[in-house]
């Protein structure tokens, strides 16, 4: 039988054990802020920021929302994020990706403060969680560790195999797996569009990570019986639906089952996760911040 990897169910117990910390936080005098920035119209970027200030609300964080013009100068961004640097009961700061044409993607990342940075994309951290001393893990690979854990997962000795060399999902994700630590200690390949036959790969990992953004294309036939199987990809397709469209994910679910021991559904996988771990980064801030032992 394949288990279901469930992210809903294992981000829920994330919000729920966060509530000691939070209330630790409250004791002392303290209510962790998130500040998510939007200078962008993309309808996705909205959705994305408007569930992140929900889950906030949810789980008693302070949540701002700054909401610049996408036609504004680049500066009014650099600026908002200077403010935010300075405000004292913003301990998290998050600049909603991607940024629009006339901003600099790497002068936004640098001066997020590190310490509010709680997508963990800042050179520092990012340095950080490569040297094995990580502030902030970045949220979608966390979570990811986190639902192995929760699933029983080893990944110690295991060959791992992560699709996708992004910043914020395949490097962090790679680096985590070789981190000689628990949840890594994996034999980790990195795959990516130059890889010349991704399937041979798959087809030797124990775990692998989808993380390419190509819809459906890891398929039961090019993964090993057993495998444990992490579809990180959201994917829009057209479909006779009221949207007129479907998400899936990179993997195909249904043939994907009939080999992997384990597999996440999407949605309902990784995708809560994501969004849980942010919650989590943000109280680590709140409590490195104010000197308060949030024991996260
Ligand atoms: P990027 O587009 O930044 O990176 C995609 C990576 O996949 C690149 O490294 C690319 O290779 C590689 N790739 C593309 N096509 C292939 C292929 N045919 N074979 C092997 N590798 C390939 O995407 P992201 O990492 O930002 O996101 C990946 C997916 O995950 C997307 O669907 C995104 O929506 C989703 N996502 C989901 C999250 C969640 O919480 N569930 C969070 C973040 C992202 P190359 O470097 O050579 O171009």
């Amino acid at each position: 039988m394949t288990e279901l990897i469930d992210g809903n169910a294992v981000a829920e117990q994330i919000r729920t054990d966060l509530q000691d910390s939070i209330e630790t936080l409250a004791d002392a005098g303290v209510r962790p802020g998130l500040a998510t920035v939007l200078m962008s119209d993309d309808p996705a970027s909205e959705t994305y920021v408007s569930m992140k200030q929900r889950d906030c609300e949810e789980v008693g964080i302070e949540g701002i929302h700054v909401e610049i013009d996408e036609d504004a100068p680049a500066q009014e961004l650099y600026d908002t994020i200077d403010d935010l640097n300075a405000d004292p009961e913003v301990h998290g700061i998050l600049v909603q990706m991607p940024v629009v044409e006339q901003v600099d993607k790497r002068r936004v990342l640098r001066s997020v403060d590190p310490e509010k940075d709680v997508d963990g994309f800042h050179p520092e951290n990012v340095g950080r969680l490569v040297a094995g001393d990580a502030r902030f893990k970045p949220c979608t690979p966390h979570g990811i560790q986190k639902l192995l854990e929760h699933h029983g997962v080893e990944t110690e000795g295991a060959e791992a195999v992560v699709v996708g060399r992004s910043d914020i999902v395949g490097k962090p994700m790679a680096n985590l797996f070789v981190q000689k630590e628990p949840l890594g200690n994996a034999t980790t390949t990195v795959c990516h569009s130059r890889t010349a036959d991704l399937a041979a790969h798959t087809r030797e990992a124990d775990i692998v990570v989808a993380a390419a953004g190509v819809p459906e294309m890891i398929d039961g036939e090019m993964l090993k019986e057993g495998a444990t199987v992490i579809d990180v990809g959201i994917n829009r397709v057209d479909a006779d639906t009221e949207k007129g469209y479907e998400l899936v994910g990179d993997v195909d679910f249904e043939s994907a089952k009939e080999t992997a021991g384990a597999i996440t559904p999407v949605p309902g996988g990784v995708g809560p996760m994501t969004r849980a771990m942010l919650l989590y980064n943000t109280v680590k801030a709140a409590g490195a911040q104010q000197g308060v032992d949030v024991e996260l």
